[in-house]
């Protein structure tokens, strides 16, 4: 049976895909399709090292898989359906109703389609792109992973708000968590790095990237994150402000008269490292600090303070704990988050030993000192190899 699986990953105007061999990993093409809908789309295909564009308006999501289609035919490989074992793509949310990746039909379609008020700007782009893969590859599986289903196995008393019945019970308004996928592989991974089952292992996950949250995983299962409701929640973000006292919305909507539309706004699209210091990617703000500047500075320490008090938090959440683990983008590559992160925790168990959190690297590694009585480990995260993984393992249970 073939394990070649494309992993469609659609956001609000960008559609990513993989081909690639869901049982290594091994990626035969990748892309992206951007600005779609706009009047300068871009189409980036990458095969064997090299990369091909293609600047054109991409009307919407038929066109954007359409052109992707082409840009294997023309740049390879080929890309026969009969040779997909799945088509697997990212959901962002499937609210309580999904713990496990499943084969969409007319039926999952509208279940999605249900939960479009807990994901306004995710889930109607996944929509769109299941779609458009059945509608292109009639006969091939299509899966749906949901970034939500790792953490269902959240307690109640972790995933529940302090809020009445009606909300919680009608309009389900509870902590969902996200990152889902990039958690299953990375806590994986990390078993593996310190030779222990996965089931007998404690991890504090930190998911860095331009968005951020953390996860607390007791034997391979998630017990808390920091992402609620929406991915605004917890840790501070290249553009969404994380934590928040939820007074303030009536506040800015009292004194200054503001919509929720946009407080919403402002919350998701200019807060975070933005709104802290004009700039939202780290690699930039650690630049600007390095260089002397004041707001950077204060960025980056009130984004390291939060993720260090969230790795206090579920440590105590777990009880014991074996690792602190970073990924994505800011947690694979600044040493210097890492070390503000977790300097002085020594009496946790936690200490850094500086040479090897400095090295480069781009292998899943220890950066805590030998005898350090919790690991703190870097690994790199794979969420389309996830995607592929759990696509595969569905069709061929199926
Ligand atoms: P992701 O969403 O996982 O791709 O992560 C994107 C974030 O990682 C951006 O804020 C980047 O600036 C940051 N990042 C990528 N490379 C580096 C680096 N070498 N040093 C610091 N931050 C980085």
């Amino acid at each position: 049976m073939t394990e070649r699986v494309l992993v469609l990953n659609a956001g609000s105007s960008s559609l990513k895909y993989r081909l690639l061999d869901g049982s290594t990993g091994a990626a035969e093409a990748s892309g992206s399709v951007e600005r779609i809908g706009e009047s300068n789309g871009k189409l980036t295909h990458a095969v064997g090292g090299e990369d091909h564009t293609e600047e054109r308006p991409i009307a919407d999501f038929e066109d954007a898989l359409r052109s992707a289609l082409d840009a294997f035919d023309t740049h390879g490989p080929a890309l026969d359906p009969g040779s997909l074992a799945a088509v697997g793509h990212r959901v962002v949310h499937g609210g309580d109703l999904f713990a496990e990746p499943v084969v969409v039909d007319d039926r999952l379609l509208e279940t999605v389609e249900d939960l479009v008020p807990l994901a306004p700007l995710h889930n109607p782009a996944n929509l769109e792109g299941l779609r458009v893969a059945m509608q292109l590859f009639p006969g091939v599986p299509q899966v749906a992973v949901f970034d939500t289903a790792f953490h269902q196995t959240m307690p109640e008393h972790a995933y529940t708000y302090a809020i009445p019945r009606a909300w919680r019970e009608e309009h389900r308004i509870r902590r969902y968590g996200f990152h889902g996928t990039s958690y299953a592989f990375v806590s994986r991974r990390a078993a593996e790095l310190l030779g222990r089952p996965l089931e007998d292992t404690n991890l504090v996950v930190l998911h860095l990237g331009n968005g951020a949250s953390a996860a607390a995983v007791r034997g391979g299962r998630s017990i808390d994150t920091s992402m609620g409701l929406t991915p605004l929640e917890g840790l501070v973000m290249g553009t969404r402000s994380g934590d928040l006292d939820p007074a303030v919305h009536g506040h800015l909507h009292r004194e200054l008269g503001w919509s929720l539309e946009e407080i919403d706004r402002a919350l998701y699209r200019e807060s975070g490292l933005l709104g802290l210091s004009g700039v939202n990617d780290f690699r930039e703000l650690s630049e600007r600090r390095a260089a002397g500047d004041a707001a950077a500075s204060l960025a980056f320490d009130v984004y390291a303070y939060r993720v260090r008090k969230y790795v206090g938090a579920y440590y105590a959440a777990l009880g014991e704990l074996h690792a602190v683990v970073f990924t994505g983008g800011v947690g694979q590559h600044s040493p210097e988050l890492r070390a503000a992160a977790l300097d002085g925790l020594f009496r946790l168990g936690i200490v850094l030993d500086s040479s090897r959190n400095e090295a480069r690297s781009s292998e899943a590694r220890f950066v805590s000192a030998e005898g350090s009585a919790v690991a703190a480990l870097v690994v790199p995260t794979d969420e389309e190899w996830e995607i592929a993984r759990q696509a595969l393992e569905v069709v061929r249970g199926s």
